[in-house]
C-alpha cells in the first residue's frame, strides 16, 4: 500500500468573478492518483477551463459536491486564488494549502491561516533558481500573459503585423517596443515577432539584451547606468534615473505602432515608464498594453482592468490575462503545484525542511505562526512574532 494511500488532495473552484483557472487538470490528476494520493474536486472547478466533472471522474477523481466537504476532509487543499476567510474556518488545523497567496493584499487571510494553525504555501514567494524553475507558477503564467498581450494589441491594431506586398501595393511590418525583458517581455518579443513585427525592447538589465537580440529583436542602448539588482531582479530606480530613461525612451514610444510593457520590481509599486506628455506623442490607432496594470502600471493613463481610450491610442490595462488562457494556464499551474507537492512529501511523508530555500521562502505559515518574512514585511507584522524557523529546525 502505497504512504499517500492516506493523504486527500482537495481542489476547491475558483470564486472570483475574473478567475477561469483551476488548480489542478485531470492529466497531472492521474499521476496524483497512480502515486496513491486520494483526489477530490469541487463539482464544477475545471468547469470554465474546459475541464468537465467527468473528466476528472474517468482518471479516478471523486467530484464533491459541497466545498466545506472538501474543505473539512482534505490533508492538502489547492487553488490558484488565495482560500477566502470564510474557507479558512473550515480547514483542519495542521492542513496544508498551495495557492498564490499574494500576501501584499491578503493580511486577513494569512493571519487566519496561521491561527488555525494551517501550513500555507505561496507559489509567488518561490525562489527564481534553477532547482525552483519546474514549480515557478509566477513564470509559467508570466509567459502566458507576455503571449496573450500581443495577440490583444494585434487584435486591437488596425494594421497588418507581418510586411505584405500586395497587388495594391507594400504594406510595412508593425513596430513593437516592449518594456522589460523578463519572462513576459521576452514571451511578447517572441511572439510579436512570429507574427512578422519588427521589434525592439529595453530593459534596464543588460544582461537580458543577447536573449532580446537572440529572438531576433533590437536591444535599445538608452546608455544608462546598469540597474541588476539581486537574484536576477532589477533594482528600484531612482526618480532621476525614471526620467532619465522616460527622456530617452520617448521618440521610440512615439515611433512604435504598439508598446507592450512589462516592467516590475518584486514588491514596489511599478515604475511609471510612459507619461502622459510621452502618450500624446503617439499615433492615432496605437496600442499599448501594460502587463503591470495590476502593480500600479506603467503607463500614466492606465486603469486595471479597463481599456480606455486617449487622444486616439488604446490603453489595456486587463489584469489577469492567464486566466483567459485558462485551459494552458490550468495545465502548467496544476504541474507546478505538483511538482512542489511532490518536493513535500518526498518519501510519502511530509517534511518540512526549512532548511531547503524553496520550502523557507514560500511556506507563509506553519504552526500557529506566519513564517515567511517576505510576507511578514509586506503585511507589516513585526519579526517578534515569528520564531518559527528556528523552532522547526
Ligand atoms: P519581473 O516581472 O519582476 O520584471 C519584469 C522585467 O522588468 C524585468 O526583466 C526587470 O528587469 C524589468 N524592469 C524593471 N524596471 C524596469 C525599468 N524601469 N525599465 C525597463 N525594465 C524594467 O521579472 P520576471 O520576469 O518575473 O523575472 C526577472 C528575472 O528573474 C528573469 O529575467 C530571470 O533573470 C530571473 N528568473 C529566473 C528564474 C529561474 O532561474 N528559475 C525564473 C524566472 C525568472
Amino acid at each position: 500500500m502505497s504512504a499517500f494511500q492516506q493523504m486527500k488532495i482537495g481542489v476547491l473552484a475558483e470564486t472570483q468573478p475574473e478567475e477561469r483557472r483551476v488548480a489542478l487538470v485531470p492529466d497531472v490528476a492521474v499521476k496524483l492518483v497512480k502515486l496513491g494520493f486520494q483526489v477530490v474536486v469541487e463539482a464544477g472547478a475545471g468547469v470554465r477551463a474546459e475541464f468537465t466533472d467527468d473528466a476528472y471522474r474517468v482518471v479516478g477523481v471523486a467530484v464533491e459536491d459541497d466545498r466545506r466537504v472538501v474543505l473539512g476532509t482534505a490533508d492538502v487543499v489547492l487553488s490558484v486564488q488565495p482560500p477566502r476567510l470564510e474557507d479558512v474556518a473550515q480547514l483542519r488545523a495542521g492542513v496544508l494549502t498551495i495557492s498564490f497567496l499574494q500576501p501584499a493584499t491578503q493580511a486577513a487571510v494569512i493571519e487566519a491561516l496561521a491561527a488555525h494553525g494551517v501550513t500555507s504555501f505561496s507559489l509567488d514567494l518561490l525562489p527564481r533558481t534553477s532547482r525552483a524553475q519546474s514549480m515557478d507558477a509566477l513564470s509559467s503564467q508570466s509567459s502566458l500573459a507576455g503571449y496573450k498581450a500581443v495577440l490583444m494589441a494585434a487584435n486591437r491594431l488596425g494594421k497588418f503585423f507581418p510586411m505584405l506586398m500586395t497587388a495594391a501595393g507594400t504594406i510595412p511590418p508593425a513596430r513593437v517596443l516592449v518594456l522589460g525583458a523578463g519572462v513576459a517581455g521576452l514571451q511578447a518579443i517572441a511572439t510579436a515577432r512570429r507574427l512578422g513585427a519588427v521589434v525592439e525592447a529595453y530593459d534596464v538589465r543588460p544582461t537580458v539584451q543577447e536573449e532580446v537580440k537572440s529572438l531576433g529583436a533590437r536591444f535599445l542602448e538608452l546608455t544608462l547606468e546598469t540597474q541588476e539588482g539581486e537574484g536576477g531582479y532589477a533594482r528600484e530606480q531612482s526618480e532621476e534615473f525614471l526620467n532619465r530613461q522616460r527622456e530617452r525612451l520617448s521618440e521610440h514610444v512615439a515611433a512604435n505602432d504598439v508598446v507592450i510593457t512589462t516592467a516590475s520590481i518584486p514588491g514596489r509599486k511599478a515604475p511609471l515608464l510612459i507619461t502622459a506628455f510621452m502618450l500624446k506623442g503617439m499615433r492615432r490607432g496605437s496600442v499599448i498594453v501594460d502587463l503591470a496594470a495590476e502593480s500600479g502600471g506603467n503607463c500614466a493613463a492606465t486603469l486595471p482592468g479597463r481599456v480606455v481610450e486617449v487622444d486616439g491610442v488604446w490603453v489595456d490595462g486587463t489584469t489577469n490575462i492567464p486566466s483567459t488562457m485558462a485551459l494552458h494556464a490550468s495545465q502548467l499551474y496544476a504541474r507546478n503545484a505538483t511538482n512542489l507537492l511532490q518536493l513535500l512529501f518526498s518519501n510519502g511523508e511530509l517534511k518540512l525542511d526549512f532548511a531547503d530555500e524553496i520550502i523557507r521562502d514560500c511556506c507563509v505559515t506553519h504552526a500557529g505562526q506566519i513564517t515567511s518574512e517576505r510576507a511578514r514585511q509586506v503585511m507589516g507584522v513585526t519579526a517578534a512574532n515569528a520564531a518559527i524557523r528556528s523552532e522547526a529546525r
